[in-house]
């Protein structure tokens, strides 16, 4: 695993950056998708886990650990986890600078020659450029975590622990 190699797991979301984190193939393989947790031998773990059940399951654990309000945590959740390969059945891409997942094709910015961004949103990156070239990440933490209070009903310094935590993972903020 390369320093960028961080990848998150396509059934629970949670971020893999060591080999550990990953889940193995039936032939004793990594499994490039799914964490350890998820997916062991070339089988999901819990193979019939519903998108609800693994909602509530993270929302719970989002809820405790951001103190964030049980319901909007698990809404959250799902949101989430309906972009991940085993729920949306492909992987969506998340944006690489604000992690809005590139649905759709006007979801995705632009580069110079008009084509669409594989790497990241509308928001953050037109023509080429990043539409905040000089953004850095705390001014980024400082930008979404306020959003990310008001949608989750979470207290602010929560937000920014989550927001700084999140951005860490993506590739625009990684160091
Ligand atoms: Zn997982
Ligand atoms: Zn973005």
């Amino acid at each position: 695993m390369d320093a960028n190699g961080i990848r998150t797991c396509q059934s629970c979301g949670m971020p893999m950056s060591a080999e550990e984190h990953f889940g193995t193939e039936a032939d004793g393989g990594l499994s490039r998708d799914y964490c350890t947790y998820c997916y062991r031998n070339g089988a999901f773990t819990e193979s019939n886990i519903t998108i609800d059940e693994m909602a509530k399951i993270s929302g719970a654990m989002m809820s405790q650990l951001y103190a964030i309000p049980l319901e909007r945590a698990e809404s959250f959740s799902k949101d989430q986890l309906s972009c991940l390969k085993r729920w949306a059945g492909r992987e969506i891409p998340l944006c690489e600078s604000c992690g809005m997942p590139l649905a759709r094709d006007e979801d995705a910015g632009t580069e110079a020659d008009g084509s669409l961004s594989h790497a990241y949103c509308t928001y953050c990156y037109r023509d080429g450029r990043f539409t905040e070239p000089d953004l850095t990440r705390e001014q980024a933490v400082e930008k979404y975590a306020p959003m990310m209070a008001s949608h989750l009903g979470m207290p602010a310094e929560r937000a920014t622990e989550m927001v700084r935590q999140y951005l860490s993972t993506l590739p625009r903020w990684r160091e």
